[in-house]
Parts: C-alpha cells; sequence; structure tokens
C-alpha cells in the first residue's frame, strides 16, 4: 500500500465514540424516603398522636432545665443507669467540686424519670476535669459504671476546653441545629442522642433525641419503620417533623412519657391508651391477650 492510500484508509476508518457514561442516580435520603412514604399511607398519624397524648398528659412548654455543660455530664451520668441515680451523681459533684457560683432552679419536667435535681450551682468543672480520675470515679459512684463514666466526664471536658478555651457550650445556641449536633458529635463517645437532648432542652433547638422509650412506641405506633436503627431514627423524626419543627420538644417528651406510663416495654396498658384506634402492634397485643 503506497504511504498515500494509507493516509486514506485511517481517514476512513471512524473512530469508535466513546459510549456516554452512566450517570450515577444519587441514593434517595431514606428519612426523606420515609416521611414521604408516611406522609402518603398514614397522614394523620404524627399529628393524631400528639393531639391524644396532649390531651392525658397536658400541653407540653419548653423550658430550660440546665445550663447546657451541666445537661451535657448529667447526660453522660445517665447512660445505662436510672435517672435517679444519675441524679445523684450530680449532686455528689457539685458538692465534691464546689464553683462558689450562685445556685440555680431546676425543672424537673415532664417525661425526666429521676426526681429532679435540688437546685444548686454547676460544679467546678476545671476541677473535675483535672481530679484524679480514681477520685472522680468514686464521687460518681452513685451513678454507676464509674470506671467508664469518669474518664469520659473528663476527656468530653478536656475536648472541650482545647477547642473553645473554657467549658461554656452556650454558643451552641447560635448554632443552626444540625451543625451543632455535628460539633457535639465529633467528640468521642457522643452520640446524636446526647447531643440533641443537650440542644432540645437548653436551646430548644428543633432536635429529636430517641431513647429507647421513644422508639419503642413510635416503633409500635407505626411512626418508625419497626426495623429502624436508632442512629437512623434520629434523622426520621427530623424528616417527619420538618414542616413543624416547633413541635419537637412536645413530640419528644409526650411520647418518652407515654413509654414510662403507658407502653412499657413488658406490660403495655393498651386497654387504656388512647393511641389504640391509630396501633397495629397495639391492636394485635388486644387480640392475643
Ligand atoms: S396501644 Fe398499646 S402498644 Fe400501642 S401505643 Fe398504646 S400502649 Fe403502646
Amino acid at each position: 500500500m503506497t504511504p498515500t492510500r494509507a493516509l486514506a484508509s485511517t481517514r476512513l476508518t471512524p473512530k469508535p465514540k466513546p459510549k456516554p457514561k452512566k450517570r450515577k442516580r444519587a441514593k434517595p435520603n431514606p428519612s426523606i424516603a420515609w416521611a414521604r412514604r408516611l406522609a402518603r399511607y398514614r397522614p394523620d398519624l404524627l399529628d393524631d398522636t400528639l393531639n391524644s397524648l396532649s390531651e392525658l398528659y397536658g400541653p407540653q412548654v419548653w423550658q430550660r432545665r440546665l445550663d447546657p455543660t451541666s445537661e451535657l455530664i448529667l447526660t453522660i451520668l445517665t447512660q445505662s443507669t436510672a435517672d435517679v441515680n444519675a441524679e445523684q451523681g450530680f449532686v455528689a459533684l457539685r458538692a465534691a467540686y464546689p464553683s462558689g457560683k450562685e445556685s440555680e432552679h431546676h425543672e424537673p419536667g415532664v417525661g425526666w424519670g429521676g426526681d429532679g435535681l435540688p437546685d444548686g450551682a454547676p460544679p467546678d468543672w476545671l476541677a473535675v476535669e483535672m481530679a484524679p480520675t480514681e477520685e472522680l470515679m468514686a464521687v460518681i459512684k452513685p451513678a454507676g459504671l464509674q470506671t467508664q463514666k469518669a474518664p469520659r466526664i473528663q476527656a468530653t471536658l478536656r475536648k472541650i476546653r482545647e477547642e473553645r478555651g473554657n467549658h461554656s457550650l452556650e454558643f451552641l445556641g447560635e448554632m443552626p441545629p444540625l451543625e451543632a449536633r455535628d460539633w457535639l458529635t465529633s467528640i468521642p463517645g457522643i452520640g446524636k442522642k446526647t447531643a440533641s437532648v443537650l440542644l432540645l432542652f437548653c436551646f430548644d433547638q428543633p432536635l429529636m433525641p430517641v431513647d429507647r422509650h421513644v422508639e419503642r412506641v413510635a416503633k409500635r405506633i407505626g411512626l418508625l419503620p419497626a426495623k429502624a436503627p436508632a442512629d437512623l431514627a434520629h434523622d426520621h423524626f427530623l424528616a417527619m417533623l420538618a414542616s413543624s419543627p416547633e413541635r419537637s420538644y412536645e413530640t419528644h417528651v409526650l411520647l418518652i412519657h407515654h413509654g414510662r406510663a403507658i407502653c412499657q416495654a413488658r406490660k403495655p396498658k393498651c386497654e387504656i391508651c388512647p393511641l389504640l384506634p391509630h396501633c397495629p402492634a397495639g391492636q394485635k397485643f388486644m387480640k392475643a391477650s
């Protein structure tokens, strides 16, 4: 083949066109998908539930219970223990590490399982952080699991001070809720539940802590999918409450109170529960009894 013909044949051979790249479809957000599904198939479930529970337990009005650092440490003390024991641990902290600050009044709040903290000033957090860990363990012993909780409390206080220069968490009230939650959950050992408790109770930010009572009641009624992991359940609630975020506080308090008073884990009192007409699990329990 002459060079001219070789060139011509090269020109005639069409280059294979690159295949168009398949666009990856973004995965749908599972929480938004769940909220849409609920809105479609059981549109009034959340409103009906809250209205019934408000009639039963009364309307819930937000009020601050504690300063945010105290709320965070108290929440760590409540982990895997009864709220009354956590309160005793907190009172012991105040006594062992007094700050000399002015005493504060504390409302126990509906849904809180303890007796309510007596009035008092927050502990001296620097003294708590710097205390010998074994000493702190002995102080918080009434709250239980002191070998885990004392180092966790100290690590948490250290992280806050290193990041912020002091132990105050009041700045979180100025941040958008999800950013504030991310800031808190970046501290090792602080999950979405603890972060949401602090932000909801201290600043009335529209976040929804899902503890075992909230999770149980919500799954039985059908507000949450039966198999939703607790971590995802927090975001399912945010999606469900997207059009009425101001109802986050009453949603949390009413569900937790109902879980303690009537929809208990072992023997739910379905026969006196106003949610029975909307509750598939309750109807099953009633048939079986
Ligand atoms: S009907 Fe029974 S299972 Fe359902 S929410 Fe009420 S107490 Fe719980």
